[in-house]
C-alpha cells in the first residue's frame, strides 16, 4: 500500500488592511506558499476589491494553488469611506468585527477539512480576536508584529507610562529622558513615545487603550514574529524574550526570498496606489547620490503650511529632489488639487513630483543620496537595506520611536521631530547629501552590509524563517508553554 503523503499544513492569516501591515504580511504568506504551506488569507471585503485590481488574481491562483482568501467584514458600513470616522474607531470596529468572523472562518475550514488549520499567524494589532479564537479552536497564534523590535517592547509599557506619570504628556518638558521602560533610558525622550502618548486628541486615549488591549492579548501568543534583524536590534529581541519564548525576526522581508524567482510576487506590488515608474528614467538622469527622495508613506497627511516649508527647504538646499505626494495627503483646503497642480509647475527644473512610486526601486537607484521620510517601518528598513541615509520627520504612533532610533542608536540619519521649518530641511539635506557627517555615513555602510547579509541563504533571518517553517510543519507550537 502506498504511503499517505503527510498533509500540508494550513496557516490562517490575519492582517490589518493597511499598505504598511499587508505588505510584510502578503510577503509572508507567499514565502510560506512556496513551501508547500496551504494559506487561507482573511481580507476586509472592502480592501478585497482594492486588491482584486492591483494584483493579477488568476495568475496568483495558478501560481499558489494552495493559497485562497476569504473576506470577513470590517465593521464599517459598506457605502461609508475608509478608514471610517478615524483610525482609532476603524482599528476598534475591525478587531470587534473580526472576533466572531474568524471564529466563523475557524468553523468553516474545520467542517470542510475535518481539522482546523495547523496555526493562526495575525498582525499583532490583532491580537485580541486571534487569541481568542486561537484559544477556543486549541490552534497556537503566532504574533507578527510589523513594527520594529523596539517599538514593540515599547508598546508593552504603555501601562507603565501612565503608572510612572510620564502621560499624559501635555505641559510637561518633551526633552526629558523617559527612565520607566527597562533598556531605553538613555534612549527615548518624552516627545520619542509614540505619538499617541500625547493624549491631545480624544483618538490618542482611544488609540492607548486599544494598544494596551492588544499588547495584553498578544502576550498569550505562542511566539513573535518581528521584521527586523538579529544584529540591528539584540537588546530589544533579547529583552523580548522575557514575554515570548520564541521569536522569530525576519527581516528585512521585503528582500527574503526562499526561491529562485521572486519576481512575480504580489506583496512587491502596490497594493493602493498606481506607481509612476517614469521617476527612474527621471532618477537616471541624475550624477550618484545627488537626489533626495521624499516620501511619507500611505497614512501621513500634512498642511499647507507643513508643506510649503518642506517644499522651500528643498528648494533653498539646491539640490535635486523626487517627491511623493499622494492625492489624498493635502487636509485642510478646499481645493487640494489645484494646490498640488501649482506646486508641480513650481517645481519644475528642480526636482520631480509624482503621485506614488516603486519605492523600493527608487530608494535602490543610484541618484539617490538622501531619504526624507515619516519613518514608518518599512520605509525605514527599505532605506536601511538600500543603505540610504535617512531625514526623519514623524507623525503617526510607531513613527516617533523609529526615528529616535534612526538618529540615536544606529545613527543612520537625522530625526528633525516636531519642526519642519524650512532652515531644518535645508541644512539637514544638504549636510547628507554632501556626506558631511562621516559618523552616519559610515554607520550606514556597515548596518546596510549587515541587514544584506541577515537575508542571504544561511543568514540569521533566512534561517529563522526556516525555523519558523519547521516549528510550523512539526506543530513544534504547541508544545511552546504560553506564559500568561
Ligand atoms: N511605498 C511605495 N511607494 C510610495 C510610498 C510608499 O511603494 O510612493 C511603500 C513603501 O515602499 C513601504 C510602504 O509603502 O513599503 C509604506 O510603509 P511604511 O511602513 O513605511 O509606512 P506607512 O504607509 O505604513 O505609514
Amino acid at each position: 500500500m502506498e504511503k499517505a503523503e503527510p498533509e500540508a499544513p494550513h496557516v490562517l492569516i490575519l492582517p490589518i488592511p493597511a499598505q504598511g501591515h499587508l505588505k510584510p504580511m502578503l510577503k509572508l504568506a507567499e514565502l510560506l506558499s512556496y513551501a508547500s504551506f496551504q494559506i487561507t488569507f482573511l481580507n476586509t471585503e472592502y480592501f478585497h476589491h482594492t486588491f482584486l485590481s492591483s494584483i493579477d488574481i488568476h495568475a496568483f491562483s495558478r501560481r499558489f494553488p494552495k493559497f485562497q482568501f476569504v473576506t470577513i467584514p470590517d465593521g464599517i458600513p459598506p457605502d461609508s469611506p475608509r478608514p471610517g470616522k478615524s483610525i482609532a474607531h476603524s482599528l476598534i470596529s475591525l478587531t470587534d468585527a473580526a472576533k466572531p468572523a474568524v471564529v466563523e472562518v475557524l468553523v468553516s475550514l474545520r467542517s470542510k477539512s475535518g481539522r482546523p488549520p495547523t496555526c493562526i499567524i495575525a498582525d499583532g494589532i490583532m491580537s485580541s480576536a486571534a487569541v481568542a479564537a486561537g484559544e477556543e479552536f486549541g490552534i497556537p497564534v503566532l504574533a507578527f508584529r510589523t513594527y520594529s523590535a523596539c517599538c514593540t517592547w515599547t508598546y508593552f509599557h504603555l501601562s507603565n507610562l501612565i503608572e510612572g506619570g510620564e502621560v499624559p504628556l501635555p505641559d510637561k518638558d518633551m526633552d526629558k529622558l523617559v527612565t520607566c521602560i527597562p533598556g531605553l533610558e538613555n534612549v527615548l525622550r518624552r516627545r520619542d513615545l509614540p505619538s499617541f502618548c500625547r493624549l491631545e486628541k480624544a483618538d490618542d486615549h482611544l488609540l492607548y487603550d486599544f494598544f494596551i488591549a492588544q499588547a495584553s492579548a498578544m502576550r498569550r501568543a505562542s511566539a513573535l514574529i518581528l521584521n527586523t534583524f538579529e544584529q540591528l536590534e539584540t537588546p530589544f529581541i533579547s529583552k523580548l524574550a522575557s514575554i515570548f519564548s520564541k521569536i522569530y525576526t525576519i527581516g528585512p522581508l521585503h528582500c527574503l526570498s526562499n526561491v529562485d524567482d521572486p519576481t512575480a510576487l504580489a506583496s512587491t506590488k502596490s497594493i493602493f496606489w498606481q506607481e509612476e515608474k517614469g521617476c527612474l528614467t527621471w532618477l537616471d538622469s541624475h550624477p550618484s547620490k545627488s537626489v533626495v527622495f521624499v516620501s511619507f508613506g500611505s497614512v501621513v497627511t500634512f498642511t499647507l503650511d507643513q508643506m510649503l516649508e518642506f517644499w522651500h527647504g528643498l528648494v533653498n538646499s539646491g539640490k535635486p529632489f523626487l517627491w511623493v505626494i499622494r492625492s489624498n495627503a493635502i487636509i485642510g483646503e478646499d481645493d487640494p488639487r489645484k494646490i498640488l497642480e501649482d506646486l508641480k509647475d513650481n517645481t519644475k527644473g528642480k526636482g520631480s513630483i509624482v503621485s506614488w512610486a516603486p519605492q523600493e526601486e527608487v530608494l535602490a537607484h543610484p541618484a539617490v543620496g538622501a531619504f526624507l521620510t515619516h519613518s514608518g517601518w518599512n520605509s525605514t528598513l527599505e532605506s536601511i537595506y538600500a543603505g540610504v541615509p535617512m531625514i526623519c520627520w514623524p507623525l503617526f504612533v510607531d513613527q516617533y520611536v523609529n526615528s529616535r532610533c534612526v538618529s540615536h542608536v544606529w545613527r543612520v540619519g537625522f530625526d528633525m521631530k516636531d519642526s519642519c521649518h524650512r532652515s531644518i530641511v535645508e541644512k539637514m539635506v544638504r549636510d547628507v547629501i554632501e556626506m558631511k557627517n562621516e559618523e552616519i555615513m559610515k554607520s550606514m555602510e556597515e548596518i546596510s552590509k549587515q541587514a544584506q547579509e541577515s537575508v542571504k541563504e544561511s543568514g540569521p533571518s533566512y534561517c529563522n524563517l526556516d525555523k519558523m517553517i519547521q516549528d510550523i510543519m512539526s506543530v513544534n507550537l504547541e508544545n511552546i508553554n504560553r506564559r500568561d
